[in-house]
């Protein structure tokens, strides 16, 4: 049987996608060829790269003006390709700090140019989102993270701004509605609700690029990528490939509208066992809680190797924190089933019952 995957990256893909996506390795649309043995020029893959890019814009409802493309170097490039594309020789760049991705994407930016920091929760280790956020700063363009995925802390509000709002959605994009027309810039690493690592969603404004007077390498480009429809150099096709099938399996069940109930029924329930259950305590503020990563511990550390053996009796998998914050995370991600969380709030029904 299936674990019951709480890893928080990579991370647990839907069966039927895994299913699928085994077979065109080995032989792809009844071709007789792999997949991965193909040109990515070649009809059946750019096929693949136009379904993907459709399936984006279909469930985030994209509106024209925006450009989408597949790119590598995961999230943390898109740390230096931000301030690269988007901050003018003389400007100044703002960024919310929120946590450990936060903090690689403001390393990027400084060395780049002036980068101010607008809002940071790093004196509490970024157990809250800092509140009344309201940037009065001439700036290029304000990032931010909308999930932290280490500690399990969520925007549940757009950061109030004049200024080009960029966000790293890496481990919520997905997983609720968004108003894109909000942003200049989106982008995903792959690895957290779409498909495996290896591949970059991007989601760009095209008019807020070509003005910062800068000299871009080309692979640094999004106009490069923009113009060779994200085919300037080979791209990782087994990683869109994949997305694109995680994509259509949402679309299936209903979009992003569905999987939102979904998702919040399953940090809601999680949530509400911490909250009862007398040997568990959540990590961050109520209000600022993720639904994507949800973070506790153990009030008394003994009973860590009772409670870490008794999930593995049941198969679940990767429940550990993050080594800098300690206790537990369970990522609840679009392909965690419901019945994942109840056999977890099971367990920890159970440790409290022999341990009271
Ligand atoms: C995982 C993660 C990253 C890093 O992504 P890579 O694709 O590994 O570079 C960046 N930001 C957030 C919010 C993440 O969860």
């Amino acid at each position: 049987m299936k674990k019951h995957n709480f890893s928080a990256g990579p991370c647990i893909l839907p069966e039927e996608v895994l299913n699928k996506a085994s077979q065109a390795i080995l032989n792809f649309n009844n071709n007789n060829l792999s997949l991965i043995e193909i040109s990515h020029r070649s009809e059946p893959f750019i096929n693949v790269m136009n379904e993907a890019k459709s399936l984006v814009r279909e469930l985030l409802n994209i509106p024209t003006g925006y450009s989408i493309l597949f790119l590598q170097g995961g999230a943390s490039l898109e740390f230096l390709m931000t301030p690269y594309n988007l901050l003018s020789l003389n400007g100044t760049c703002g960024y919310i700090n929120t946590g450990i991705w936060s903090k690689k994407a403001i390393h990027e930016a400084k060395s780049i140019g002036t980068t101010l920091i607008i809002a940071d929760s790093s004196d509490k280790n970024y157990s809250y989102i800092p509140e009344n956020i309201n940037s009065q700063e001439q700036l290029d363009y304000l990032h931010y993270t909308s999930n932290n995925t280490i500690y399990g802390t969520q925007f549940k509000d757009y950061p109030k701004t004049d200024s080009i709002l960029v966000c790293d959605m890496s481990s919520d994009i997905f997983s609720k509605k968004i108003d894109v027309s909000k942003f200049g810039l989106i982008y995903a690493g792959a690895q957290k609700n779409m498909g495996p690592a290896g591949t970059t969603l991007v989601i760009v404004k095209d008019n807020i690029l070509g003005r910062t007077g800068r000299k871009i390498p080309t692979m640094l480009d999004y106009t490069t990528h923009i113009n060779k429809d994200s085919m300037f150099n080979t791209p990782p096709v087994f990683s869109i490939y994949v997305s694109m099938l995680t994509l259509k399996w949402l679309k299936g069940k209903g979009g992003v509208e569905y999987i939102e109930q979904i998702n919040n029924q399953k940090a809601q329930k999680l949530y509400e066992e911490i909250d009862r259950n007398v040997l568990f305590k959540g990590l961050v503020k109520d209000k600022d809680r993720s639904n994507m990563n949800v973070t506790f511990k153990l009030n008394n550390k003994e009973l860590e190797s009772v409670f870490d053996s008794l999930c593995k009796t049941v198969g679940i998998n990767g429940l550990k924190g993050h080594r800098s914050v300690g206790g537990y995370r369970a990522s609840l991600y679009n392909a965690l089933p419901l019945k994942s969380v109840e056999v977890l709030v099971k367990t920890m029904q159970n440790l409290e019952k022999n341990n009271k």
